[in-house]
């Protein structure tokens, strides 16, 4: 559990559920999660499948509020009466009466600081239990403190062993905000690299299981994608060994700041996935 600015506990790692499309697919991936023992779903409005989530949260295992849910606004729907309005229909559509953790998706230029002004206003109207952001670079953050009464206590952003965006995470760090890494494994581009077999062959683990305990020396949340039993499972149970000094370095060296997805500064690109 990472305690965040609020002191509420979020779970380190979780399941990201982007291009899960399949409805019976989704279901027993989310219920074979939770009966593995993972507690942290994450989702978005965009992913087009929170009416799947909410039915497996419904039909889990485990009593809702054991469960740390995490939900996005999506880019076309930016703006103070807008994200609330998006906000009721995902909230209807997840069948919840309140989100664990609600996301400006991507800092949408000249609306990001409107919508996280009603992402506060549903923090105080206790709808959401904390707070947050997706894909926000400092200058955003920056901008956020200016004008926010309270600070996001999250920021989801593209990190994996190739991306390793170091500046951001340290500046979020101090700031108190917890970073979470999307594409965590970086969709499995670095399975076959050297470092990461001779590591991972060194302790009997795979590649995931090495990035996934990697960032936990970090200090970094994660949320890995898969539908495989199997896969849910070895990313759940990597936790049980210890990397070495000299591994988390060698791991550190293979930055290559190689983004996989959009940089939230292109601000075209953020426009034009509003659609
Ligand atoms: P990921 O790095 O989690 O990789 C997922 C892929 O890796 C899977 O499709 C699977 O093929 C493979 N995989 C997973 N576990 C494995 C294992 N143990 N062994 C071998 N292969 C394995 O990438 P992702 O799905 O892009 O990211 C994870 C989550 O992050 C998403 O589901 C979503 O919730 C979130 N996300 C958020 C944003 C954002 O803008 N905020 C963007 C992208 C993704």
């Amino acid at each position: 559990m990472k305690t965040l600015q609020n002191g509420v506990g979020m779970p380190m790692t979780g399941l990201g559920v982007f291009n899960m499309k399949d409805r019976e697919e989704t279901i027993q991936a989310i219920h074979h999660a939770i009966d593995t023992g993972v507690r942290l779903i994450d989702t978005a409005k965009v992913y087009g499948n929170e009416e799947e989530v909410g039915e497996a949260i419904r039909t889990a295992s485990v009593p809702r509020e054991q469960l740390f849910i995490t939900t996005k606004v999506w880019n076309s729907d930016q703006g103070y009466d807008e994200t609330l309005k998006a906000f009721d229909a995902s909230l209807q559509r997840l069948g919840l009466d309140y989100i664990d953790l609600y996301l400006t998706h991507w800092p949408v230029p000249e609306k990001f600081t409107e919508t996280y002004r009603a992402i506060e206003r549903l923090y105080e109207e206790k709808l959401i239990r904390v707070p947050g952001v997706s894909n926000h670079h400092i200058h955003h953050l920056e901008q956020l403190a200016q004008t926010a009464n309270v600070q996001p206590m999250v920021n989801q952003i593209e990190i994996h062993p190739y991306f390793q965006q170091e500046e951001l995470v340290r500046y979020c760090q101090q700031q108190n905000i917890a970073v979470t890494a999307w594409s965590p494994l970086g969709r499995g581009d670095s399975f076959d690299d050297p470092v990461l077999v001779e590591i991972a062959k060194r302790h009997r683990k795979s590649p995931a299981q090495i990035i996934l305990n990697w960032f936990k020396t970090r200090d970094i949340i994660t949320i890995p994608k898969s539908v495989t039993p199997s896969r849910i499972e070895e990313n759940f149970h990597a936790y049980d060994f210890t990397l070495t000094a000299e591994e988390i370095a060698q791991i550190k060296s293979m930055n290559r700041n190689a983004r996989r997805g959009v940089d939230p500064d292109a601000a075209d690109m953020v426009q034009q996935l509003g659609g």
